[in-house]
């Protein structure tokens, strides 16, 4: 017990939790080597807390930080001494950080002042725009800056991080620790059927937008199409976990409140956002998570984005790029509707995102490493 590594994972919204659970639970596996704390910054209460209770992961460092309307530098400035706390108060060998939050910056950065080594899950996504999608982008190159080992998804996010004069050999391919996640809960067969909409009728399309360069004037297009599809598809139904942020709720219920085949729906625990993506038929959305989760499951999407830093998916055929568009989503969604070749070719893939044994590599590497 005493000679166990101390390892500080640091997560702060739901796509970090989901994504670090699978790691978290392979470090804690009996026999491993380390000792895992968790430090939530909380960047996100609610959802941040459901993930954590899927997946039975308590909190060691709840950092609180999460108030209304907050910014990204609020995260950072009221962050950072608590992180530095967690840190000097755990003395961990290393802290482990997944993607491109605020949260996931401030806490490489918290252990880079701390000098604490660190390793970066989900290393090397780009899209090459300073500014899309922001502030993501610029999180992650400066995280990438900071971080002494790279867990890249895919063999592009490794070439991306080549470019930019990471080592070679602080970098390792791992797949995304996503479909790790994923499988986890399609081994929970139990609750099979408990989905809120487990009985809703039709062609189920799912629904999520959340990003904030969704917010505005894209939100307004991407509602507008979606309120065509469902009063001229009345045999579709549309599922929408609607996201908490303001942005978001106003002008999704705005539009589409009180249409018959359309629910909108509270952010739904990840088991049972899971049952949906199967049932679904096809998916619409911003999200970066739903892109690698959903070529496991045979679901093709629409990624509600000018530009994605996941072009595996596309390449592979398994997603199209659809932005806010409204005749350009319509036109795309009703070629998957009525097309069933072109259906078929879109749903029946290998997942590029990742093979599940994603956690595993990187507990196996850290237990040769550190
Ligand atoms: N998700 C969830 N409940 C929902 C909607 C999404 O658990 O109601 C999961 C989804 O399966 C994916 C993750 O949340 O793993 C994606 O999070 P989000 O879209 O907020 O962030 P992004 O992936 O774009 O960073």
């Amino acid at each position: 017990m005493a000679n166990r590594k101390k390892i500080l994972v640091a997560l702060g919204t739901r796509p970090e939790a989901i994504k670090l659970a699978p790691v978290v639970l392979g470090l804690r596996e009996s026999g491993s080597s380390f000792e895992c704390i968790v430090c939530g910054t909380a960047q996100h209460r609610e959802m941040l807390d459901q993930v954590l209770s899927v997946f039975g992961i308590e909190l060691d460092f709840d950092l609180r930080l999460m108030t209304p309307d907050q910014a990204p530098a609020d995260v950072i400035s009221r962050g950072l001494p608590l992180l530095m706390d967690a840190i000097r108060e755990s003395s961990p060998r290393l802290v482990m950080v997944q993607g491109d939050t605020v949260s996931t910056f401030a806490s490489a950065y918290a252990a880079f002042l701390s000098k604490v080594p660190v390793a970066h899950v989900e290393a090397g996504l780009r899209t090459l725009d300073k500014y899309h999608p922001f502030p993501e982008e610029q999180n992650r190159r400066l995280t990438s800056t900071i971080c002494d080992y790279h867990f890249a998804p895919t063999e592009r996010a490794r070439q991306n991080l080549l470019v930019e004069g990471v080592d070679d050999r602080r970098i390792l391919v791992t797949g995304n620790t996503v479909v790790d996640a994923l499988n986890l809960m399609l081994s929970r067969e139990n609750k099979s059927e408990r989905s809120p909409v487990a009985e809703s009728q039709g062609r189920l399309i799912l629904v999520t937008v959340h990003r904030r360069e969704s917010f505005g004037e894209p939100m307004k297009r991407i509602c507008s199409v979606l309120r065509r599809i469902s009063l001229e598809h009345p045999e579709c139904s549309i599922v929408f976990p609607v996201h908490p942020n303001p942005n978001v709720q106003s002008v999704v219920r705005g539009t589409l409140s009180g249409l018959p085949n359309v629910a909108l729906l509270a952010p739904l625990p990840y088991d049972e956002f899971i049952l949906l993506m199967k049932r679904a038929y096809l998916i619409i959305t911003d999200s970066g998570g739903i892109q690698e989760e959903a070529p496991s499951l045979g679901k093709p999407v629409l990624i509600l984005r000018d530009k994605t830093e996941r072009p595996e998916g596309i390449e592979t055929g398994l997603a199209v790029l659809v932005g806010s568009a409204p005749d350009r989503i319509y036109d795309v969604f009703s070629r998957m509707l009525n097309d069933q070749p072109y259906y078929m070719s879109l749903a029946v893939h290998e997942n590029p995102y990742g093979d599940g044994l994603a956690s595993k590599r990187i507990v196996d590497f850290l237990t040769e490493q550190i």
